[in-house]
């Protein structure tokens, strides 16, 4: 690869903060607005023009239960519960499902169980509580590299429209779900065997009208793996959110991938309408009308922290003395080209492939079985970086414990407790990986989160 050197000089500081947050996702919010809610001054950068990450710019809507998989007892809450309720406030700004009473499946209630989150709405709620929160925000604003002063973390750069600048701070959190941060700052970076391809979305007006497009997709041999989902879930409201799996294989956090992957995804979506033009009668006035500002990205790279998180810690419920995440969202695997896969903690697995029935197995049998599973501290914890904390997509967990690990309502946890262990490690002037565990999650708790 050609290089060149870029000229050194001085660069304005921005701010001068207690936490820096990289990433405006939900699990980047969410740390900001914990840390902000103890006292600590904080501030959040964030590349697009909004919060909210997938969730929101790519139209990712659906947070899945907020119970375990009984669906009786209820294992989170903080910001995910808060936000929800938020939303319920707002007309149209949140739909709730509930299983199908006949429904005795375990993937169906703890997958159909779930809230159809505004995408838009979550925007201005996530501006909303940023601002209430005296966070500090920074949209339109891109992390470039750390700012170390004799080997210590001191700051980030940071580009915004107006040009460069650095942004002091004592503790730092990378949220930027690629781990940009962390990766910078030497720790080690690995990749899954195969990447679970990112996804484009879209809004689509005349859904409603159209016979059976699931059907004439799903068998659609052009597009093996392409199909929509929760085409009524906004139903309430007149457009139609609808999203393709376009089978986008690149590794999006490098540059090149990304800018491939946008483009494809999008002409898979076109490629769709089309399908859907040429075999459906009501098709007449489908249009589209809406594409998601960014692709969606399932999978990209993991950080290697103080432990990595398995699938047996996983599916066997294992319990961590340092847990600070719950969820019984089940293993979620969308395998390239080909069908997604689905382990539950109940014993059962489920492959869903295009064109054919579900098939249903037994992974294991057991007399009872775990009806959640818990992550630990310790995976978002780097090995020798005293003052930086790895929450969301980067967390270090192995294949088939990420497939779980990697929906919202666990990532957002992971954010809450970033939020609350930097702050720790501020006032306690401890390093993140000396702070009192105890005094953590009472913390949470005190703050709203379930520690079980
Ligand atoms: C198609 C699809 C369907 C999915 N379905 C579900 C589902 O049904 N339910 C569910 O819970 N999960 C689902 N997921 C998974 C879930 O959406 C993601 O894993 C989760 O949103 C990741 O959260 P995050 O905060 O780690 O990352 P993100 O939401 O990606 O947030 C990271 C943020 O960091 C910002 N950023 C990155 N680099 C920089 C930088 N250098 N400077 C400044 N900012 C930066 C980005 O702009 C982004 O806003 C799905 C994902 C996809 C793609």
């Amino acid at each position: 690869m050609r290089t060149v050197i870029e000229p050194s000089h001085e660069v304005p500081v921005i701010n001068d903060v207690d936490i820096v947050v990289v990433g405006g996702g939900c699990t980047g919010v969410f740390a900001a607005i914990r840390a902000a809610r103890l006292g600590a001054k904080v501030a959040i950068v964030e590349a697009t023009g909004a919060f909210g990450g997938v969730a929101t710019n790519g139209f990712v809507c659906v947070w899945h239960t907020l119970c375990d998989t009984t669906l009786n007892r209820q294992i989170i809450s903080g910001l995910t519960e808060e936000t929800i309720e938020r939303l319920k406030l707002i007309p149209h700004g949140i739909r709730i499902n509930l299983p199908k009473d006949e429904e005795k499946h375990i993937f169906r209630k703890t997958t159909y169980a779930n809230y159809h989150l505004n995408t838009e709405e979550m925007k201005i709620e996530f501006d909303k509580m940023i601002m209430e929160d005296g966070v500090i925000p920074y949209l339109h604003t891109m992390y470039t590299a750390p700012y170390v002063v004799e080997g210590k973390l001191c700051g980030i750069f940071v580009q915004q429209r107006s040009g460069k600048g650095v942004i002091l701070a004592r503790q730092f959190i990378d949220a930027s779900a690629d781990g940009y941060l962390g990766a910078d700052m030497g720790m080690e970076v690995y990749r899954h065997e195969t990447l679970q391809p990112a996804t484009s979305a879209a809004r689509v007006y005349g859904w409603d009208k159209l016979k059976d497009p699931l059907n004439i997709l799903k068998n659609n041999r052009e597009y093996i793996g392409c199909r929509p989902g929760w085409q009524d879930e906004l139903a309430d409201i007149p457009q139609i959110l609808n999203w393709f799996k376009s089978n986008v294989m690149e590794d999006c956090s490098i540059g090149d991938c990304l800018t491939k992957a946008e483009i494809t995804g999008r002409a898979q979506t076109r490629r769709m309408l089309e399908v859907l033009r040429e075999n459906d009668p009501g098709a007449e006035n489908l249009a589209l009308i809406g594409l998601s500002s960014a692709i969606g990205v399932r999978e990209t790279r993991q950080l290697r922290c103080s432990y990595q998180f398995t699938a047996d810690d996983l599916c066997y419920g294992r319990h961590f003395d340092d847990a600070v995440v719950y969820c019984a969202y089940p293993m979620d695997t969308h395998h390239p080209h080909k069908n997604t896969a689905y382990r539950y903690l109940d014993g059962t697995e489920e492959i869903v492939e295009a064109g054919k029935e579900n098939r249903l197995a037994r992974w294991r049998e057991a007399d009872e079985y775990p009806t959640y599973w818990q992550l630990p501290y310790r995976s978002m914890l780097p090995q020798n970086i005293p003052n930086l904390l790895i929450c969301g997509r980067a967390i270090d967990a192995d294949k088939g414990a990420f497939a779980a690990a990697r929906v919202m309502i666990s990532l957002n946890q992971t954010g809450e407790a970033a939020g609350v262990a930097a702050y720790e490690a501020l006032t306690s002037d401890s390093t993140v990986q000396n702070i009192d565990f105890t005094s953590m999650r009472q913390k949470m708790k005190n703050g709203g989160s379930i520690i079980l």
